[in-house]
């Protein structure tokens, strides 16, 4: 064989044992599998991780995780134990090397940021935002963002089975930290869905529906399910995609009876009437690709799911090596039939620059990960520009390294931009985290903030 830079090698799915950890060493399997049993023991402070894992993850650990939570953190705590198993899988919490491992570890990193983990200068960027992607400017209804011509993002519900450190959504996912409070919707929730879905009626240029939130896990299954087939009773719908990281992070629910056969009934309305189903997970490093994730995802294509499609984040520390989205993708495709789709760079939301790349680091992963996978499952690596939307990372138009500024151009108009002339030949900016800027740039940006020059 011809050397390669990425050597492909099909490897088992392993589900970590949890019994590993000092709080789960009784925890049965049938309790393990049981999603009732997963939400009644999220770990959602730093007392109950201290139970779970034991003497063994130190007090320095718990005190940097705490700081976090009280002067950064934009998500509250909140990891199903599927998801913290996945956290140093391979070290036993009697290791010498256990807290060490989890500071290091991909899982650990963007689910339970620490203060240290944070870029000391420039936690947030100057221009970082709650709704860094005006969702809600371009909500049609409350919670029904209309922001490309033919697709719209339904927010079903503001909460999720996990919440995730670098969330988009976090102006409005969640709950209120100790420094960020939380957009709270004005209408009750049948309301709001009422409110969209006759929106959509009598919108007839929109075909495909995101259905999100939060993670539609969280809605009660016959919620979801009226939405849904409400939906499919609206003839310009073709597309509906679920969006549910819980797929991953909570694969129990996607496996409870009631789930699987509830969508078996939606899939076959959607089969008769030409629309297709879809799962969107989020999924950002292999190791949280287990057996019952797996199964999970073949349990959803056998009920008729069109298909189960992952997009995921580009997070450095995480999987901002050409290596580990290959190693993603393929333990996806290979083991778990889930389709590699997008990877977005993380967006500009307060205390994300250490988790951001840049746009040129973006646009060499996409480039270093051509030519492994299928091209129908070679993700694309995009930018979700402000007022823009995705935008592959090779499409920018114009780019200043120095300042770390690039420009994107946009084809189409939202609501917003119906009578603005330019919106189309307009340039929309986006910014490079500052400390990966060359030292004439970052002291360009000291000089901007005001503060002084080194
Ligand atoms: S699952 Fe999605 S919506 Fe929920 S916290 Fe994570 S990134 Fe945000």
């Amino acid at each position: 064989m011809v050397q390669q830079p990425y050597d492909y090698r099909r490897r088992e799915l392993v589900e970590p044992d949890w019994r590993r950890l000092p709080g789960w060493t009784t925890v049965t399997r049938e309790d393990w599998e049981s999603a009732q049993w997963q939400r009644a023991h999220c770990v959602k402070n730093t007392r109950q991780l201290r139970e779970v894992a034991g003497a063994g993850l130190s007090e320095a650990f718990l005190a940097d995780l705490e700081r976090d939570q009280r002067d950064r953190a934009t998500m509250s705590m909140l990891l199903p134990p599927q998801m913290l198993n996945t956290i140093a899988p391979d070290v036993p919490a009697s290791a010498p090397g256990f807290t060490d491992a989890w500071y290091a570890d991909p899982v650990r990193r963007y689910m339970l940021p620490v203060f240290s983990d944070r870029q000391p200068e420039w936690p947030s960027h100057p221009y970082a935002q709650r709704d860094s992607l005006h969702e809600a400017e371009m909500w049609a209804v409350e919670g029904l963002t209309h922001r490309y011509p033919t697709k719209v993002l339904a927010e079903l519900l503001p909460t999720c089975p996990q919440y995730c450190g670098h969330c988009t959504r976090m102006d409005l996912v969640g709950n209120p930290t100790a420094s960020f409070d939380k957009h709270r919707f004005g209408l009750a929730r049948d309301d709001r869905l009422t409110a969209m879905l006759d929106y959509l009626r009598r919108t007839p240029g929109v075909r495909d529906v995101v259905v999100s939130g939060g993670d539609v896990a969280n809605l009660p299954w016959p919620r979801l399910e009226s939405f849904v087939s409400e939906l499919l009773t609206i003839e310009s719908v073709r597309d509906i995609r679920l969006a549910s990281k819980a797929l991953m992070g909570l694969p129990q629910h996607w496996l409870s009876g009631e789930v699987q056969a509830g969508m078996a009934r939606l899939t076959a309305v959607g089969r008769a009437r030409g629309v297709s189903i879809a799962i969107h997970t989020h999924v950002n490093a292999a190791q949280s690709v287990t057996p019952l994730v797996a199964k999970a995802a073949r349990a959803m294509l056998e009920a008729g799911v069109r298909n189960v499609r992952n997009q995921g984040v580009l997070l450095r520390g995480v999987n901002d090596h050409a290596d580990q989205l290959l190693d993603l993708c393929f333990a996806l495709l290979d083991e778990a039939s889930i389709v590699p789709y997008y990877f977005y760079m993380c967006d500009m939301i307060p205390g994300a620059e250490h988790w951001r790349l840049s746009v040129a680091q973006a646009q060499e992963l996409q480039s270093a990960i051509m030519g492994y996978l299928p091209g129908f499952a070679t993700p694309r690596v995009v930018c979700d520009v402000p007022y823009v939307g995705k935008r592959w990372v090779h499409q920018v138009a114009r780019y200043d390294t120095t300042l770390g500024i690039s420009y994107w151009t946009k084809n189409y108009r939202t609501a917003l931009e119906a009578a603005d002339q330019l919106a189309l030949s307009r340039e929309y900016p986006y910014y490079d985290p500052i400390h990966l800027l060359p030292a004439e740039g970052q002291q360009w940006w000291r000089a901007q903030a005001g503060q002084l020059v080194s």
